[in-house]
Formats: structure tokens, C-alpha cells, sequence
């Protein structure tokens, strides 16, 4: 586990003075965040990196994972899934089991912090099952710009009872919403495992130990495998992107554990790319190498172009993973992605759900490699100023400090 002062090599020392000067305010707080994974998605690799830092300059903050069972994840993905616009199939038995694994879960898990930030849609009814002695805070990193009318009436019920909502883009404000709603960007830890500094010839050893040949450039997507993030898109951009240049096509995805929805999809890709994969052109990784977070730093570092062709992205880490690795991103233009990637500068953005820009883009950057080191360089530079972890802590602080000021 790092401590701040790590971080002043790559951030500065007034960024380090700025932080230790807000934490001066929390002194003797106690603070507890809940998602419902350890692993696997943005938000697990967020807390893994933010939780030892807040204790490290003197908070006291506390991690815990709401269980659920099999039944209670796929009602919460398809929530998720509504939260970003899906139809569902919105039944009492739904509600009532949600409802009440949050309920099960609170009977073991004593809440006396001084306050509570509550990740996500899955464990956001906990806060019905407590006598509120202290703010809550619900951080949202989905996408709410267009959720389901009738799961957002159902969710708003608990949301009301939050005394601040904290949301990943100024795009998905609620106006019709009475709750203080603020914006933090997420941000990614420069010395994790999946994002220090590694070596090249370390990086290709890993690939090679975990099966993937780098004797052709490599056009990659790392992404929970997820409809979402049109895996299937890429293969057929892929495909055109083949035409042109001799390359090969990495998917990457891990199964996180409150996303049943995932083996389906892995299956779907077997049989679409199954020419590609006999051929040895394409390479689909699932757990548990997915999960390994240096494979997925020596894999973003040997890429050549990094795509992220997402129909819907709340933020996009594994954008932010590989700006900051010099490496040019060709992504879709929706939800977090245009916030990082200025289009021609500091990579390439196209609509989500067309194939041809995507494979122009990506065809570009592989014949021509200064231009990729340009707009690699340029990126890195952007997620150093806006995107590390130290400018998030930062801003927790400082909301944490707005919350608590009359304690
Ligand atoms: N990730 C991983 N292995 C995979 C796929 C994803 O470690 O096979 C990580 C990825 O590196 C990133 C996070 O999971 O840190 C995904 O976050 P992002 O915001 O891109 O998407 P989300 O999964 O939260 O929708």
C-alpha cells in the first residue's frame, strides 16, 4: 500500500501540501464507503487506491461490500442496465428482493461513522434501514442522463433521504432531482500495479506467459464483457482495420462478480470471431488472467491503438489507464470519454455505434507511428493534470470537509 508522499515525484509538492492541508479538517472522522465488489469494474479499483490513502493522512475510512446472491446481482445489473436507458421488466419481486438483501446485510453491518458514501445503485436502500446520524452520501458512476422512468421514481424514494449526490459528469444532473448534486471526475492511482511504470521487456514476458504474441502490432480493448461496451463492434472493425494493416485484435474482459451477464456475452464472441481466433488474430482473455492487474498494465503498454468503442460510459478508466501510458485511444464519443480525449489531440472520438471512422482512425495510427507517440504524448500529459488519484482525494476532502463542517 502506498502512502501520499509517494506521489510527489509524479505530482509535485504543492498538490502533496494542498491535500494534507484539507485532511486537516476530517482529523478524528470516521468514514465508511459500501459498493458491492472487491473486484473487478472502475469502482472496486477506485477504493482499492482511495480508502489506504484517506487513512494514511489521518482519516479513519472503512471499506465494505454489500453480499448479495446470484438472483440479487442480475436484478442489480439489470437496474444498471435501466439506469442507462434499457427497457426492463419492472416487477414487485424485483423490488422486494432488492430491497431486502440491503436489509439482510444491514443486520450485520453496525454503521456509527461520521459519514457514509455509498457507491452505486445496489446497496443505495441501506439508508432505509438506519436511524440517520450522519450525512450520506450516494456516488453515483453510472450514466443518469436517460434511466428508465420507472426505476428512477423507484430509486428516488432512497435518494431522497441522501444529502448530497455526487455524479461522474455536469450531463447527468437530475434537475428534477431536490438533493444537492455535485461532480467528481474519477481518476485512476499512477502506482497500482495495473498503472506503475514497467519495463518493456518485463511487459512482453508477461504477455508471452499469458499467451499473447506480440509479433504484430496490437489493436486492444479491455472491457468487463459487457453489451455495453460492443465487443462485437470491435470485431468488425477489426475486421476492416485487418484490410489494411496486418495486426492482431486483444479482448480482454473479466467477469466482475455483481455482473452475471458476462459469460453470455464471452460465449456470443466465441462464435462471432471464430474465424479470427483459429487464425490466431484475435484473442479473447477472460478470468483469471483478466484480473491480474500487471497483465493489464503490460498489455495496455505493448498495444499499439487502444479502442474503447462503448454504446454507454459512465467515465471509462481504461481510457484514463491508457492515456496515461502514452498510448493513443480510439473511443467513442459518449458519457466520461469526451472529458478525457480531446478529439485529434489527445487521441481520436467517433459516434458510438459506427464501424468505418472506427477502423479509419485506428488504421491511421498504425501507419503512422508519429502520430501515434504525438497524441499518446499528449494524452498522458492530460490525465497527469485532471485524472490521477491524488486530484480525487483531493476533491473528496474536500466535500467530505463541506459535509462535516458542523459536526
Ligand atoms: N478491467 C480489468 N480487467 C478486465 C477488464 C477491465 O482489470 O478484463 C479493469 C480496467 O482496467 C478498469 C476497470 O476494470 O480499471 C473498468 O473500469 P471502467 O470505468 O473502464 O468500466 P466499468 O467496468 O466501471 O464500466
Amino acid at each position: 500500500m502506498h502512502v501520499l508522499e509517494d506521489y510527489r515525484k509524479i505530482v509535485g509538492t504543492d498538490v502533496i501540501g494542498e491535500i494534507h492541508k484539507k485532511a486537516g479538517n476530517l482529523y478524528n472522522t470516521n468514514i465508511l464507503h459500501i459498493n458491492s465488489t472487491y473486484q473487478g469494474g472502475g469502482v472496486a479499483e477506485i477504493l482499492s487506491s482511495l480508502v489506504p490513502l484517506m487513512n494514511d493522512i489521518g482519516i479513519d475510512t472503512g471499506w465494505r461490500i454489500l453480499h448479495g446472491n446470484p438472483d440479487f446481482f442480475t436484478i442489480t445489473k439489470k437496474f444498471h442496465n435501466a439506469l442507462q436507458g434499457e427497457p426492463i421488466h419492472f416487477t414487485e419481486r424485483k423490488k422486494r428482493l432488492y430491497y431486502q438483501a440491503n436489509g439482510d446485510f444491514s443486520t450485520y453491518t453496525h454503521i456509527d461513522h461520521d459519514c457514509v458514501i455509498i457507491h452505486d445503485p445496489q446497496p443505495l436502500p441501506l439508508i432505509r434501514f438506519y436511524r440517520k446520524r450522519q450525512p450520506w452520501i450516494w456516488r453515483c458512476h453510472v450514466d443518469l442522463s436517460n434511466p428508465d422512468q420507472k426505476l428512477w421514481e423507484f430509486l428516488t424514494d432512497f435518494i431522497l433521504r441522501y444529502d448530497k449526490v455526487v455524479l461522474s459528469n455536469v450531463n447527468y444532473k437530475k434537475m428534477d432531482l431536490p438533493v444537492d448534486q455535485t461532480i467528481i471526475y474519477p481518476a485512476i492511482d499512477p502506482l497500482s500495479s495495473k498503472n506503475i511504470e514497467i519495463p518493456e521487456k518485463d511487459a512482453l514476458r508477461c504477455l508471452k506467459k499469458f499467451g499473447v504474441k506480440a509479433d504484430k502490432p496490437l489493436v486492444t480493448q479491455i472491457s468487463r464483457f459487457d453489451k455495453w461496451k460492443d465487443p462485437e463492434g470491435v470485431i468488425k472493425v477489426f475486421r476492416l482495420v485487418k484490410k489494411e494493416v496486418d495486426c492482431r485484435l486483444v479482448l480482454c474482459g473479466n467477469m466482475a462478480t455483481d455482473d452475471p451477464e458476462g459469460s453470455k456475452i464471452y460465449r456470443k464472441l466465441l462464435k462471432r470471431g471464430n474465424d479470427l481466433i483459429e487464425s490466431g488474430d484475435l484473442i479473447l482473455i477472460t478470468d483469471p488472467s483478466s484480473s491480474n492487474s500487471f497483465f493489464i498494465n503490460a498489455l495496455q503498454r505493448i498495444s499499439a491503438v487502444i479502442v474503447q468503442k462503448s454504446t454507454k460510459e459512465g467515465f471509462g478508466l481504461t481510457v484514463t489507464e491508457a492515456m496515461w501510458k502514452g498510448k493513443p485511444v480510439v473511443a467513442s464519443n459518449i458519457g466520461g470519454i469526451p472529458l478525457q480525449i480531446t478529439d485529434g489531440e489527445s487521441g481520436f472520438l467517433l459516434p458510438p455505434h459506427g464501424i468505418d471512422g472506427f477502423a479509419d482512425r485506428i488504421t491511421k495510427l498504425l501507419q503512422d507511428p508519429d502520430l501515434a507517440e504525438r497524441i499518446g504524448n499528449r494524452a498522458r500529459e492530460k490525465v497527469l493534470k485532471k485524472f490521477l488519484i491524488t486530484r480525487m482525494l483531493g476533491d473528496y476532502l474536500g466535500l467530505l470537509s463541506e459535509m462535516l463542517e458542523n459536526r
